[in-house]
């Protein structure tokens, strides 16, 4: 059996063909949905392998200039962890179109992989590289993609202190023609992956837990939780899971 198909989803319709190459709990995520009425690329997050799994998906490299957009759910390691692969690939191919980044506002990972990127090559980068920093209601269209952003709520404990704190952290809701795709990013169940998701077309959605946890400040979703949520959508697929140990 191939082992990466555990960690890989597809979804399509006349509109819009959504990949996800590779997502597993804390190893790498990343989200692909190409517009089938220009072949335009727009990224959700960029984990461990991004530009690996994208070489391997379409056999090319032509993505290099076809990414019209990329958008962070925020900055844990196994979904920004190829940013800084993904842009150095772009420079070495010579992309010369401007490249738009949508993080959450005061996302410190992020802002520092784009901003340590671009003081390492200040004369020899061929594209400008642009973040935008946004929050809960946040739009921001492209010619191809038009993005609103949902403030998810999301803990981690990479901060100076042993205190897990919500991060920021978003959820996308992202509309090809007339499509929507929406995509939970990290999150416990809340209002803001509730309103992402509700009435899409599909819903992306991670569901780490196996099992609901009893007690505890919620980190992540169940995969009970996100179906819940899942339901509130046309269709839907999971992704994000723990990767699975010698014992499962
Ligand atoms: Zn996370």
């Amino acid at each position: 059996m191939d082992q990466r198909a555990k960690y890989q989803s597809h979804w399509e319709n006349s509109e819009v063909l959504v990949n996800v190459p590779f997502s597993a709990a804390g190893v790498g995520t990343t989200v692909v949905l190409t517009s089938k009425f220009t072949g335009r690329i727009m990224l959700m997050d960029v984990g461990d392998g991004a530009v690996r799994d994208l070489l391997d998906s379409t056999g090319t490299t032509s993505f290099v200039f076809d990414i019209d957009l990329i958008a962070i759910t925020h900055g844990h390691f196994d979904h920004v962890g190829g940013l800084h692969t993904l842009l150095g690939f772009m420079r070495m191919l010579g992309r010369k179109e401007p490249l738009n980044i949508l993080i959450p506002t005061h996302c410190v990972e992020a802002i520092r992989i784009i901003k340590g990127f671009r003081d390492c090559y200040p004369e020899s980068l061929p594209f400008k590289i642009w973040y935008h920093e946004t929050s809960q209601g946040s739009e921001f269209d492209t010619d191809f993609f038009k993005v609103k952003s949902f403030g998810v709520e999301h803990f981690g404990t990479e901060c100076n202190t042993e205190n897990e704190v919500l991060m920021p952290a978003l959820g996308f809701r992202v509309q090809v023609g007339e499509s929507i795709v929406a995509y939970s990013g990290d999150t416990r169940v809340c209002s803001g992956v509730e309103m992402a998701v509700t009435n899409a077309d599909l819903a992306i959605l991670e569901a780490t837990h196996p099992v609901t946890p009893d007690t505890g400040a919620r980190v992540h979703l169940s995969v009970e939780e996100a179906t819940e949520l899942g339901e509130l959508a046309r269709a839907y697929i999971l992704i994000h899971r723990i990767p699975e140990t010698d014992n499962s």
